[in-house]
């Protein structure tokens, strides 16, 4: 079966399943090819709806986590989106296929940090093979601190687990932005949703999951 139909089946189950409702967000999943973002010797599993390792003791999320989070964070054409945990680059180009692919303004753009320098490379090589070079800006460094350059933010993402928000992100978020991230202990979290509305925080809770932690200052401590 062609890579295409793999990526039509696994979208459409996960319609089935009701994970996936948003249609920009089927689109975006529909188009992205994830095949170019997962090492070159597992891409006959790249439609496979797990996680899989990219390196480094990484992973690319399995494809109902990137759909659940995406659909959580409801990215529009135009905003400016902050992640952190770029990894292989498949969920940043998911976001830009969205937010600035699709933005007739031309002023939607994805920036996202990487703490690991192999892995901005290989975040950087995928996402230029797959047509999104020019949509995100790969960063490396300690994504618990943000992007004060380009702040703030209208969306951020956090695709690693957090033992609590990181303060810095907060602060980052635009007015009328929203944050998702995975909060909670090593091994298990769940995902927290926080509207910044008149400068007050709203949150609330989304599904359980598992992430590989995030690691900075205002993360978990790096073991020495
Ligand atoms: N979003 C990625 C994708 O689409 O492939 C998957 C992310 S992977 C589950 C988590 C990533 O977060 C890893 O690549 C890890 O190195 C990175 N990470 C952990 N702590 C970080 C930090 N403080 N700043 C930036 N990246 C971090």
């Amino acid at each position: 079966m062609s890579f295409e139909a793999q990526r039509r089946r696994v979208v459409e189950f996960l319609v089935s399943m009701g994970y996936l409702r948003n249609p920009s967000v089927i689109k975006a999943l529909l188009t992205v090819p994830r095949e170019e973002f997962v090492p070159a010797h597992l891409r006959e599993y790249a439609y496979v709806d797990s996680p899989l390792p990219i390196g480094h003791g990484q992973t690319i999320s399995a494809i109902h986590m990137v759909a659940i989070m995406t659909e959580e964070l409801n990215p529009l054409p135009g905003d400016i989106v902050l992640e952190i945990g770029t990894g292989s680059g498949y969920q940043a180009a998911v976001l830009a296929e969205i937010v600035a692919k699709q933005d007739p303004g031309k002023r939607g753009h994805v920036y996202t940090i990487e703490r690991i320098p192999e892995l901005v490379e290989f975040a950087k090589r995928n996402l230029a093979r797959a047509g999104y070079g020019d949509y995100v800006s790969v960063i490396q460094g300690d994504g618990t601190l943000g992007y004060p350059e380009k702040a703030p933010f209208d969306k951020i993402i956090v695709t690693a687990a957090a033992p609590d928000v990181p303060k810095p992100l907060i602060d980052q978020l635009a007015d009328g932005g929203r944050l998702v991230i995975p909060v909670g202990d090593l091994y298990f979290q769940r995902l927290l949703i926080i509207d910044k509305v008149n400068g007050k925080l709203h949150k609330r809770y989304g599904i359980e999951c598992v992430f590989v932690p995030l690691i900075g200052e205002y993360g978990w401590r790096e073991k020495s």
